[in-house]
């Protein structure tokens, strides 16, 4: 499995509909500085929901929407929405049909050889709101993760590697570092269920 397209719209500085290629082994993307490469992996951490450990660059949630004045530091004139969809390609079914039906709750969501995950941010008077979809099934982000996890992507994990992280490993003691190995193993989340076992 791997990411086909991403789409952007209104998210950071990507101000019009955006659409953006992945290829399956290898894609690179360049630019001078300030003109949004480090905006599209935060794209992939706010749609799939994999933000909160990996640190999207955002103080708040809707200072993810589009904003004209951002560079002036001027308060949102903009849209009050933005939206990122991921479009993955599951040809290999990594993730089966019945685990995508389970996660979306429902079967009509078309063929699963391609599976989408979209997510919204909306920004009203006094209160923001977010919402995820998958196959264009509105979800919550639990079914995200739970069927996310599924193919081996989780928020611990090291799916992305964020600038910075590599120096960290590096300067760790080997007994954290046997830590990542476990989490990457898939081990660590025996350890845990284990100890919560014990505790009980
Ligand atoms: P570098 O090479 O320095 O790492 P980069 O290509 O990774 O640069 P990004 O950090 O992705 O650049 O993009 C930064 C730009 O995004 C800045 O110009 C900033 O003003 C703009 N930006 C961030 N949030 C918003 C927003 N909500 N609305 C409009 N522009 C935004
Ligand atoms: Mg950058």
């Amino acid at each position: 499995m791997h990411i086909k397209e991403l789409v952007l719209d209104d998210f950071k500085s990507f101000g019009r509909p955006t659409r953006i290629p992945f290829y399956e082994d290898f894609t690179v993307i360049t630019g001078p500085n300030g003109s949004g490469k480090s905006n599209i992996i935060d794209a992939v951490l706010f749609a799939l929901g994999l933000a909160r450990t990996r640190g999207i660059r955002a103080k708040k949630l809707t200072d993810l929407i589009y904003n004209p004045g951002h560079e002036d530091g001027a308060g949102s004139s903009g849209p009050n929405e933005a939206s990122v969809t991921v479009v993955l390609d599951n040809e290999d079914h990594t993730l089966s049909r019945e685990q995508v039906v389970t996660a979306a709750g429902s079967d009509r969501i078309g063929d699963v050889d391609e599976i989408t995950i979209k997510r919204r941010v909306k920004e009203t008077e006094d209160n923001y709101y977010s919402y995820y979809y998958l196959n264009e099934r509105s979800v919550n982000l639990s079914d995200i993760r739970d069927l996310l996890s599924q193919a081996g992507i989780t928020p611990e994990g090291y799916n992305v590697v964020m600038q910075g992280d590599v120096t960290e490993i590096i300067n760790m003691t080997p007994y954290q570092r046997r830590g990542i190995l476990d989490e990457i193993a898939g081990v660590a989340e025996f350890d845990a269920k284990k100890e919560d076992a014990f505790e009980e």
